[in-house]
């Protein structure tokens, strides 16, 4: 890792070790597309939280409810107030993700949701990554330094037994604000060594890192980019049946964090 992540690494450890030796106990899950967050609404019979802290008039939704010995706290952040359609992509993503951990002051973030998949890195539609890495495709700055900002390549909260115990594929994720991938895009998600591509990761890795709180994504592939169909086709084929998959895997990642301190993961 270049030498500038270093500082944050170590106020990222310096936060975890206050907290290692106490259970997780409340978990921040953000989540993008109200198809993507209602089957895990659903499935821990959260429930919608009228007096959330966020300001009037904002289209986010906290869902909130208690798994053995967790308090779940779902985010979506809601229907575009102009567009009415989901609020997709990193800016939404940023203010969810800070707004949220500034009210709940979460153990544990994780982002869940679609991603694209490259195939030719191993990713198969209805696969399921655990990320280990996140960085922007979209944010080119070629002057020195402010380049590998643009890039933003972070580390995700590194939870091994979680990943063995589950088997899920692990993988770099490229974030960027657009669902297709122009040439230059295309150029940077090489560079960054991505198997699976997204809208909102790397964004809620940049808050989580900010605020000094654990974050994982577990992202589950809808679409095959390098593959012959169309994107958005693909994307709206597969949505349905992949993110009743991402709620299965969503589950077993909370049992498995039930009743473990954060260096178990
Ligand atoms: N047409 C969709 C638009 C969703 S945007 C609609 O009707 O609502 C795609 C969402 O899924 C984003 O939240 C993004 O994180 C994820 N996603 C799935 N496949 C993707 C891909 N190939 N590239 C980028 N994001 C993708």
């Amino acid at each position: 890792m270049a030498p500038h992540r270093e500082g944050s690494e170590a106020s990222v450890e310096a936060m975890v070790a206050q907290v290692e030796k106490h259970p997780i106990s409340t978990i921040l899950i953000i989540i993008a597309m109200q198809t993507e967050a209602l089957p895990v609404v659903n499935k821990f019979q959260l429930i919608e939280n009228p007096h959330s802290s966020f300001p009037k008039g904002v289209p986010w939704i906290h869902y909130h409810g208690a798994y053995k010995d967790i308090t779940i706290n779902l985010i979506w952040p809601g229907k575009d107030l102009t567009f009415g359609v989901d609020s997709v992509g990193t800016i939404s993503a940023s203010l969810v993700t800070y707004a949220s951990i500034q009210a709940l002051q979460p153990d544990l973030i994780i982002n869940a949701g679609t991603a694209g998949g490259f195939k030719e890195k191993g990713a198969a539609i209805g696969d399921v990554f655990l990320v280990s890495h996140v960085a922007f495709h979209d944010r080119r700055i070629p002057i020195p330094v402010f380049d590998l900002y643009g890039v933003g390549l972070r580390q995700t909260y590194s939870t091994p037994n979680l990943l063995k115990a589950l088997n899920l594929k692990t993988g770099k994720l490229s974030t960027g604000d657009s669902l297709d991938m122009s040439p230059h895009d295309e150029a940077s998600i090489a560079a960054n060594d991505a198997t699976v591509k997204d809208m909102e990761g790397a964004a809620v890795a940049y808050v989580a890192e900010l605020l000094k709180v654990p974050a994982i994504f577990v992202k589950a592939v809808t679409d095959i980019v390098d593959g012959e169909k169309p994107t958005a086709e693909e994307f709206l084929q597969n949505l349905a049946a992949v993110t009743a998959t991402l709620e299965e895997v969503v589950t077993q990642v909370i049992d498995f964090i039930s009743g473990k301190c954060l260096p178990e993961l």
